[in-house]
């Protein structure tokens, strides 16, 4: 099944030239781990009781070879919705907002949220991700999804699930590569969870979808023409109706979710705030007393070795990531099926990740909210646990996106496209094929030093959760 796919799906999207111009992965760190430039760093001078112990070992960003921005565009410039909005909550509630209220309000607030009125994605918007740089990485996704399919005993509905689609452009891969396996894409009904109005419009064209009206009058049914699969949209995961076999994928979508941090101060553990100074700028300070959230860090703590955490100052915990796990689990163990989550992130605690970017270069993270991206990495450790307390699921994995494309045949792909391409679909299939699986810098790069493309594959990892009536996924056996 796996070899046939490889060489026989349908050739291919039109090649772009993303993956060989310059553009930035939201985790564009290289192998080296130094962290000289932090762009949030400013915000220690605010703080109020600080720890002196050293910055973590666990997460290590190299900002170093990247442009070193200002830490606060000072020139007068007129007051964003959404900073006006993130002001009034500051000063209704009477003092700070934690990260990630703040964090959730700059990504997804519905009229001035970053994600919401654009495309943010490829060499015009801020950063790049899998989908966007190779064909190959939705079709790689593709194959597993009908290897489970193989395994569910290829049930003929099933509901296939992207959370945080994007431009659409895996799914498009998938289908368009799976296209010639109609007894898969037949038994498909495809469920977008999708908060931007302006991604939807995206995915609805990338996915050629068409409309055409339903049985009763206010019904409209839309079909994706690439493997003629109906497509629904919705704002979250428990809006998609139960009862069908599922298949979920969220690729970058984790990364994206609201996240609290800690620092370590003489008095124990604070919460990380978002303040607004006598001046009207943004600033962080930390929490006087317990937050609500700090039982989340104790539920984290539980999953951690004492020296884990002794050796850390900072520490980000995402309750939205451990109960979106737990009720993925829960789907699957109720419906069967099983969900695939790829991500940049760490098996184990994550200490001081957050980051903004915007225009392919690390910015402020308090620096004009709502006009650059907020992510950090995965705490692929507390989505294991996580998915563990849920009966009637188990989870696979990590492994990184090297093995992970690797052993599902990537290798094969590449090659069977690479005969049927011209020279400069080749430098471009080279080049996307070693962003995904390779890692540091391209070792065959022979452009402008600044632009060499940085390998995703181990900082990426992938983990799968299945009903565990299932045995294990591919290729995590
Ligand atoms: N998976 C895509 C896009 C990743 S960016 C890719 O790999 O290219 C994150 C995506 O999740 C965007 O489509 C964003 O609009 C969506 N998103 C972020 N937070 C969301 C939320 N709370 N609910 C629904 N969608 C969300």
């Amino acid at each position: 099944m796996l070899r046939k796919f490889l060489l026989q799906a349908s050739i291919r999207r039109n090649f772009t030239a993303s993956s060989s111009s310059f553009v930035f992965l939201r985790q564009c760190s290289s192998s080296s781990s130094s962290s000289s430039q932090i762009p949030n760093g400013h915000f220690v001078e605010h703080l109020e009781n600080s720890a002196e112990s050293p910055p973590s070992a666990t997460i290590s960003i190299d900002r170093t070879a990247l442009y070193n921005p200002p830490e606060h565009s000072h020139e007068p410039s007129a007051e964003s919705e959404l900073v006006k909005n993130l002001k009034n909550i500051i000063k209704f509630r009477g003092g700070p907002i934690t990260v990630a209220e703040y964090m959730e309000e700059v990504l997804t607030n519905p009229k001035a949220g970053y994600y919401i009125n654009r495309d943010v994605f490829g060499a015009d918007g801020d950063f790049i991700t899998s989908p966007e740089v190779s064909q190959m990485f939705g079709e790689m996704i593709g194959v597993w999804a009908m290897c489970l399919w193989e395994q569910m005993g290829k049930p003929n509905k099933v509901n296939l699930v992207e959370l945080g689609p994007g431009r659409g452009t895996l799914l498009a891969d998938l289908l368009r590569g799976a296209s010639k396996f109609k007894n898969f894409t037949d038994s498909l009904h495809i469920h977008m969870i999708e908060c931007s109005p302006a991604l939807q419009k995206l995915q609805y064209e990338n996915l050629k979808c068409t409309t055409e009206d339903g049985a009763d009058e206010n019904e409209k049914r839309i079909n994706s023409t690439i493997a003629e699969s109906p497509v629904s949209w919705h704002a979250m995961l428990e809006q998609v109706p139960t009862g069908l076999p599922t298949i979920i994928i969220a690729h970058e979508f984790f990364d994206a979710l609201p996240l609290h941090q800690f620092q370590k101060a003489s008095r124990g553990w604070c919460e990380k705030m978002v303040d607004i100074t006598e001046n009207s700028s943004f600033r962080f300070v930390l929490s006087p007393q317990p937050t609500p959230a700090t039982l989340y860090l104790m539920k984290r703590f539980k999953w951690a070795e004492t020296e884990e955490i002794a050796r850390l100052s900072h520490i980000e915990v995402c309750p939205k990531a451990i109960d979106l796990t737990q009720e993925i689990s829960k789907r699957i163990a109720i419906d069967g099926g099983g969900a695939l989550i790829i991500d940049y992130g760490v098996n184990g605690i994550v200490s001081n990740s957050l980051q903004a970017i915007r225009k392919h270069k690390f910015v402020d993270i308090l620096d004009n909210p709502g006009s650059a991206d907020l992510s950090a990495y995965v705490d692929f450790a507390a989505i294991r646990h996580s998915a563990e307390e849920v009966p009637g699921a188990s989870v696979h994995g990590p492994m990184t996106q090297s093995q992970f494309l690797g052993s599902l045949g990537i290798n094969f792909r590449v090659e069977a496209l690479l005969d049927n391409c011209t020279e400069e679909q080749a430098e471009s299939l080279r080049t996307g094929y070693w962003r995904l699986v390779g890692e540091g810098e391209a070792p065959f790069w022979e452009g402008p030093d600044d632009q060499t493309p940085i390998g995703m594959g181990t900082r990426y990892l992938a983990m799968a959760i299945v009903n565990q009536k299932q045995c294990v996924p591919a290729p995590f056996q």
